[in-house]
């Protein structure tokens, strides 16, 4: 037996105009939700995934589509995908508890993966979009943090295989963009939220989801006092898609400005899910970044482009998903 399929949460009026596109990570979290978004729209999508950290089943309601092929392959090695007008790079793990379970590997999907997915759009003439993420700020001392802050990331500490990583992977779109005149973007991700998170992968929202489901106490690290602001998966899949539907270079933050602390995200999740699970804090963890926010303006004036899902909706949906794989039968 197979999970149940997620129903789409990507809402019609995203419409992407690209023939054919190559999405890297396609298999995760966020590309899941994208590789739908474009094939709804009519493009065709070569999705590359090595399933470090994504699931085959997140796509299984493309699996019957013409426009839509999936390729288990390492985009750390270079590969040949055939013609294409955009590549999406969204091959990483994301989540802390995952990328420092694979710090090799994290390293080598933003710097070899960057380079094999800039090579493919430079010999295509496509346009590339890095998935970078919030992370370049670190431990951010400006809030909220605008593109134009330059970040306070420690370069050696456990979260420095992805921190490190995706600078590094933005310095080399704009060296491919300024040396080879390749037509980039990058998108500054911020915490992104909704259906097909895996339970496991140890970030926030599935922790505190799946605990509330069973009734367990919600583990919030610290004094729960740090803050993240959380978009929910289809705004942050439409503002890709108009960033790359865009002339904009970026980089572009893609986030909901709407910052909370970890606590009361915790105890929001409890009470939608109707769950008696109290709050218990636990040891912070190292390098914890304390405040962080997305200033948008660049996003609203350049790209027409900011969240519409309130939280409430957000995390209805998505308790309501995993709740329904917490009853699904397990796959043989
Ligand atoms: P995810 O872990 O669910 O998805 C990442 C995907 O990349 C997985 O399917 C994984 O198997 C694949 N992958 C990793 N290394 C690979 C490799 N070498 N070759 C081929 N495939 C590989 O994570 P996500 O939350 O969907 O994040 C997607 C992208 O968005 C990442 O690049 C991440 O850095 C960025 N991002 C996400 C968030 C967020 O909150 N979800 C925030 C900021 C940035
Ligand atoms: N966090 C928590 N309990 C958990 C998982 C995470 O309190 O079970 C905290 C984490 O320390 C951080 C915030 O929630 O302060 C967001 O963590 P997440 O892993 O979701 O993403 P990050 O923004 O740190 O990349």
């Amino acid at each position: 037996m197979t999970p149940p399929r997620t129903r789409s949460v990507i809402q019609d009026s995203v419409r992407p105009r690209f023939g054919r596109a190559l999405v890297l990570g396609g298999a995760g979290f966020v590309g899941s939700h994208l590789c739908e978004a474009l094939v709804t729209g009519g493009t065709a999508v070569l999705c590359v995934d090595n399933f470090l950290t994504g699931r085959p089943e997140n796509l299984l309601d493309l699996e019957d589509s013409a426009l839509f092929e999936l390729r288990e392959h390492d985009v750390s090695v270079p590969f040949d995908a055939g013609p294409v007008d955009v590549v999406f790079h969204l091959a990483s793990a994301a989540s802390p508890v995952d990328y420092q379970h694979y710090p090799l590997e994290t390293l080598h999907a933003g710097s070899l993966g960057t380079e094999s997915g800039l090579q493919i759009a430079r010999a295509q003439g496509a346009r590339f979009l890095l998935a970078s993420t919030s992370e370049v700020y670190g431990d951010a001392q400006v809030h909220p943090q605008p593109e134009g802050y330059f970040g306070n990331v420690n370069p050696i500490g456990p979260r420095s295989v992805y921190d490190e990583a995706k600078r590094y992977a933005e310095a080399l779109t704009f060296a491919y963009r300024r040396t080879y005149r390749v037509d980039t973007a990058v998108a500054r991700i911020f915490n992104t939220y909704g259906p097909r998170m895996r339970p496991g992968d140890g970030r926030m929202v599935p922790n505190f989801v799946c605990q509330a489901l069973a009734g367990e106490p919600l583990t919030v690290t610290g004094t729960g006092t740090q803050t993240r602001s959380l978009c929910y998966v289809s705004d942050t899949v439409a503002g890709l898609l108009a960033l790359a539907e865009s002339d904009q270079p970026g980089p572009v933050n893609i986030g909901n400005p709407h910052e909370q602390t970890v606590a009361d995200v915790a105890r929001r999740i409890a009470v939608i899910a109707g769950s008696g699970s109290a709050v218990q804090l636990i040891d912070a963890v190292a390098d914890d970044p304390q405040r962080r926010c997305p200033d948008i303006t660049r996003a609203r004036e350049y790209l027409g482009w900011e969240p519409t899902v309130p939280i409430e909706e957000g995390l209805r949906t998505t308790i309501s998903w995993f709740a329904e794989q917490a009853r699904a039968p397990a796959p043989n």
